[in-house]
């Protein structure tokens, strides 16, 4: 037990009795607490300030009514949020999730990590969330644009390029974006970059689409280059089957690695040959367009299908969680220990519970942190926000380069907070304190307290 984990105790118990029933922020301010509180507790000015606690307060939620009609002309109610969580470095940022569990709690979680995140890419971006509790699944293009257009009526009035430009995440890709972007046009009047994720057409970044996933497989390679180690002939298992993962497997292929497995939330796809890049098209057809389950692919491709399993059963070399949140439970973690997994590398947010990136840690095995290895996709949405200030757009090889020198930086800054030993690295706690210290420095500077 280290010799903080009475002030990491009491500090986790007080933020629970100011949020209670609010699990998966508790979480993601636990984990914080935990590296934080001990990097604090020699230094008067972050912790004479409180600024952790400052931290853990949004500075700001709206919460509203979204009223839309389906197809059959029947009145539906769902609720929308937006938490600005942080703008110490720079407006809020940080994208927008449509699914069925949304909650303030999983806002608020997301905005936290959001926060440190956005710190950890160099570029000025505050933290973040959004969403509502509606399911795309199985709605028509014209209910989800009524729902979009509903949705942005309220959420125009929080938002802008200079105070928060929100983006996708679970359940908003290029259709709702493009949606939500028209609505506020017509609701303010004006054409700016008040989203990320647009259509190249009307001011998307190249590479947007793909960044959060090349992203995590750029920062995957400096991890086992550090190592001395390489993506070269290992085998790899990726869950989820949307954006990030889509990108993942892409750029896995695209370095040599075999990836023999994709899921959603009916089941998993074990593949023993390998997902080449036809199979990815497959993928991507049937997820993006048809926005069917990835069970198709099995069908199509003779692969094995596990109904409502998970892939960390899956023998392999490296692990990518890129489906959602607690998706990878100590269970999980123990089983891919023993199958001789060398490392797991977050695309998703807080994939991995607590206690299975604790049983990690003992192994010694390769972990980065979603808030590291993610970073990716919202770097390349504020190289978007540049590219509409400047009223010009980048080439896919320029922005490529900017996202790879990106995610090296961050690399290279978790190394320096948090190398343990020539050969181990807690990224944990390198992603934590380099996040921290910039915005708690902003905000000391401002008269945050
Ligand atoms: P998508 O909606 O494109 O894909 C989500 C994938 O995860 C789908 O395969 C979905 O399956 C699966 N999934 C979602 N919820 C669950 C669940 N409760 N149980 C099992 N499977 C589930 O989202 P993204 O790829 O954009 O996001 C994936 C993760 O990456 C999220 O944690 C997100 O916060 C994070 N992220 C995304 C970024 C981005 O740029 N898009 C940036 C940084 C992080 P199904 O279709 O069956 O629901």
């Amino acid at each position: 037990m280290s010799s903080h984990s009475n002030d990491i105790s009491q500090f986790v118990d007080h933020i629970a009795k100011k949020n209670p029933n609010e699990s998966e922020f508790l979480q993601a301010v636990e984990e914080v607490a935990e590296t934080i509180i001990p990097f604090i507790a020699d230094k008067p000015k972050y912790k004479d300030s409180n600024i952790l606690e400052t931290m853990c307060e949004p500075e700001r939620v709206f919460m509203f009514r979204v009223p839309w009609l389906n197809d059959k002309g029947e009145v539906n109610i769902n609720r929308g949020y937006r938490v600005q969580m942080n703008s110490a470095i720079g407006p809020y940022k940080g994208g927008l999730r449509f699914h069925p569990s949304v909650n303030l709690s999983i806002l608020k979680f997301l905005a936290f990590e959001q926060t440190f995140k956005n710190s950890l890419t160099t570029l000025p971006m505050g933290g973040g969330k959004g969403g509502s509790d509606f399911d795309p699944k199985g709605k028509s293009d014209n209910e989800v644009m009524r729902f979009c257009q509903s949705f942005m009526t309220e959420l125009s009035k929080y938002i802008g390029q200079f105070t928060d430009v929100p983006a996708g995440d679970i359940g908003v890709g290029g259709r709702e974006i493009g949606y939500m972007f028209g609505q506020y046009k017509r609701v303010q009047g004006e054409f700016t970059g008040v989203l990320t994720g647009k259509g190249l057409e009307y001011g998307g970044s190249l590479i947007r689409p793909e960044a959060t996933g090349y992203g995590c497989v750029y920062f995957s390679k400096e991890v086992l280059n550090f190592r001395n180690d390489s993506l070269e002939n290992k085998t790899v298992i990726v869950s989820g089957s949307g954006n990030v993962a889509q990108f993942t497997v892409e750029k896995l292929l695209q370095n040599g690695a075999k990836v023999v497995s994709m899921s959603d939330s009916g089941g998993t796809i074990y593949d023993k040959e390998g997902i080449n890049e036809e199979k990815l098209a497959f993928v991507k057809e049937l997820k993006n367009v048809k926005r069917g389950r990835i069970k198709e692919y099995a069908d199509k491709f003779n692969a094995e299908y596990h109904e409502g399993k998970t892939p960390w059963d899956i023998e392999c070399d490296l692990a990518y969680p890129c489906a959602t949140q607690n998706e990878l439970q100590v269970e999980d973690a123990k089983s891919l220990q023993k199958n001789g997994c060398l490392g797991v590398f977050e695309g998703a947010n807080m994939p991995c519970t607590a206690d299975a990136i604790e049983l990690f840690r003992e192994h010694k095995m390769m972990f980065s942190p979603g808030k590291a290895s993610n970073a990716g996709g919202v770097a390349t949405s504020g190289l978007e926000m540049s590219q509409n200030s400047l009223r010009l757009s980048w080439t896919r090889e320029e922005v490529d380069e900017k996202l790879k020198g990106i995610m090296k930086d961050i690399h290279e800054n978790c190394v320096n907070h948090g190398k343990v030993d020539k050969e181990f690295v807690d990224y944990v706690k390198g992603a934590n304190i380099a996040g921290f210290v910039k915005v708690a420095d902003a905000m000391l500077a401002q008269g945050c307290v």
